[in-house]
């Protein structure tokens, strides 16, 4: 999986994001991570939904939809990638589904590519929190991507649904402390089953 961010997100954020991953190592899953470039697409271009979620990077405001997602992975199918992509971004990304507005802290394809937004973290923490909330949100998107493509019941597993976007996401951040048993077994399962 590679990490991948603008020159904007500093290397504390980086390293953060980082540490969130870090707890898939054990399944054989290896990390890299880049800086996104112009000038330099390779970075990009290897990961799945790359270059679209190099597109979005740039951007302030996000605002995806379930039909944004599902054209992208029909392009999978003649254009396929090795390798799973983690973009972290300034950006804050607001989801419409079915006429429904909302924020996200992430959004994610399993089995594809994912994306946190640092926006609602940048405005609301500082520093220990900060850097936690950056694993615990890499985690949780990273662990759709590796395999667990719906949400954990348990109150405090990562993988529980974060449907209330930035106004809660520090009550979410006080009852979640790692990805539960059961979950890290599904995304175990999908990483050793994976050729990359
Ligand atoms: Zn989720
Ligand atoms: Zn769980």
């Amino acid at each position: 999986m590679r990490l991948l961010h603008p020159g904007s997100v500093s290397p504390a954020e980086a390293a953060a994001a980082m540490n969130g991953l870090r707890r898939f190592e054990r399944f054989g899953l290896a990390l890299e991570e880049g800086v996104l470039d112009p000038k330099d697409m390779k970075n990009v271009c290897e990961v799945k939904y790359g270059e679209k979620l190099h597109r979005l990077s740039s951007e302030d405001l996000i605002v995806a939809d379930n039909f944004t997602f599902l054209i992208e992975s029909l392009s999978i199918f003649f254009h396929e990638k090795q390798v799973y992509g983690l973009f972290l971004m300034p950006a804050r990304i607001q989801l419409l589904d079915d006429g429904d507005s909302s924020f996200r802290m992430g959004l994610a394809r399993s089995d594809g590519s994912a994306m946190v937004s640092l926006s609602p973290i940048r405005s609301a923490l500082k520093g220990e929190e900060a850097a936690r909330a950056i694993a615990v949100f890499s985690a949780h998107e990273a662990g759709h991507v590796l395999g667990k493509s719906n949400h954990c019941t348990k109150d405090d597993c990562i993988m529980k649904p974060n449907d209330g976007g930035e106004k809660t996401f520090q009550h979410f951040l006080g009852q979640v402390k790692e990805i539960c048993s059961d979950c890290m077994s599904v995304i175990g399962r999908h990483i050793s089953k994976s050729r990359y």
